[in-house]
């Protein structure tokens, strides 16, 4: 049973989350700041994990105290709802940032914390002369968020680069996956349900760092000049349909430059919502509603969401 959210900071439990050394406990925390889209309601208990130990009882208190749970990484692909989220978010902080480097016959296996921004780790790839992570130069994600969503650009995406994924069930027992156990799809890594990353090991291929860092400008360039830059967003709000493109359905649909509330259907491409400032979810969600439904009634296609709905969300009407 979930306890109420005002009499949250003083519970046993909370009291019980307090004495585990290498967790940050924030109750009723806003989580708005936490996501890229800069919107969300709070979080009963946000929960920052700096240390495997930590995570194992962490999750065993939150089992047998029946609170539900939720894993946040940089909140780049999230929309988290105006009421905000019930029970626990999860972060990976600490000791889920580091990377180790093991370089031989012309590749290098690194093996890195879910916390660590992917972007990031593309940059000291790059500065390595390591090659296949070139594409998440400007992804704001991080890596366990990558590995979630399988994130891609430009043509390549996690899938291609993973070696082995480490992690834990959602009742705290270790979890290890080899590259053939594991199926990706477009923007998905099917893992077995509830399962939290917690590191990934990565095979990149040995380059000369003046071409690895020559590719990298090149795509910023590119992701510059396509993507809205300003305003707060979760980058994509739909997948592509097979053949085609949700910012060219949606744009072709007469939606560029929509507005609800604060919120509005990029004017420079049709597939992001941006947040001019104090736009609510429920905004962004009647955008994604509109979008969804203008597309289905022209053109015939199902769009389906690649930003992830997270929280408690109000009662919605059949027609919705
Ligand atoms: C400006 C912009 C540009 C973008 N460009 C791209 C792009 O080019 N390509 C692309 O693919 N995406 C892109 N994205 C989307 C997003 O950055 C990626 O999907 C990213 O990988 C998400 O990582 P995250 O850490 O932010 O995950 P979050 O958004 O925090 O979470 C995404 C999902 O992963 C889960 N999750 C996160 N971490 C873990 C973990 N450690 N264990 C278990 N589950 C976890 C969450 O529960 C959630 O379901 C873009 C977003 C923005 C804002």
């Amino acid at each position: 049973m979930v306890p109420m959210r005002k009499e949250a900071g003083d519970t046993p439990f909370v009291q019980e989350l307090k004495k585990i050394p290498g967790l940050k406990v924030k109750i009723d925390e806003p989580l708005a700041r936490y996501t890229s889209m800069k919107i969300g309601g709070p979080a009963d208990y946000l929960l920052d994990v700096e240390r495997s130990a930590a995570l194992s009882r962490v999750l065993k208190l939150l089992d047998r105290c029946g609170i539900p749970f939720c894993v946040l990484g940089k909140g780049s692909n999230i929309l988290i709802s105006d009421l905000g989220v019930r029970g626990a978010v999860i972060r990976f902080a600490g000791e889920f940032q580091q990377a180790e480097w093991v370089e031989k016959d012309g590749e290098a296996l690194v093996t890195v914390g879910a916390a660590c921004p992917v972007a990031r780790l593309a940059r000291a790839a790059a500065r390595r002369g390591l090659s296949g992570l070139e594409f998440a130069e400007g992804i704001p994600g991080s890596v366990g968020g990558a590995l979630v969503m399988n994130a891609g650009a430009y043509g390549s995406e996690m899938e291609r680069i993973v070696a082995r994924v480490e992690g834990v069930t959602e009742k705290g027992a270790p979890l290890s996956l080899e590259r053939g156990e594991m199926v990706f799809t477009y923007r998905d890594s099917h893992l077995p349900p509830g399962t939290l990353v917690t590191r990934v090991c990565l095979r990149l291929a040995k380059g000369k760092a003046d071409d690895v860092g020559l590719k990298v400008r090149e795509l910023v360039v590119r992701r510059k000049s396509s993507q809205p830059s300003g305003y707060p967003n979760c980058g994509s709000v739909f997948r592509n349909p097979p053949g085609d493109f949700a910012g060219r359905l949606i744009e072709a649909a007469g939606l560029k430059g929509k507005r609800i509330g604060r919120a509005e259907i990029s004017v420079k491409h049709a597939n992001f919502i941006v947040n001019l400032g104090g736009a609510k979810a429920a905004d962004v969600r009647g955008l994604m509603d509109a979008a969804r439904a203008e597309v289905k009634k022209q053109f015939n296609i199902e769009l389906q969401p690649e930003v992830r709905l997270l929280g408690e969300w109000p009662p919605r009407s059949a027609a919705e």
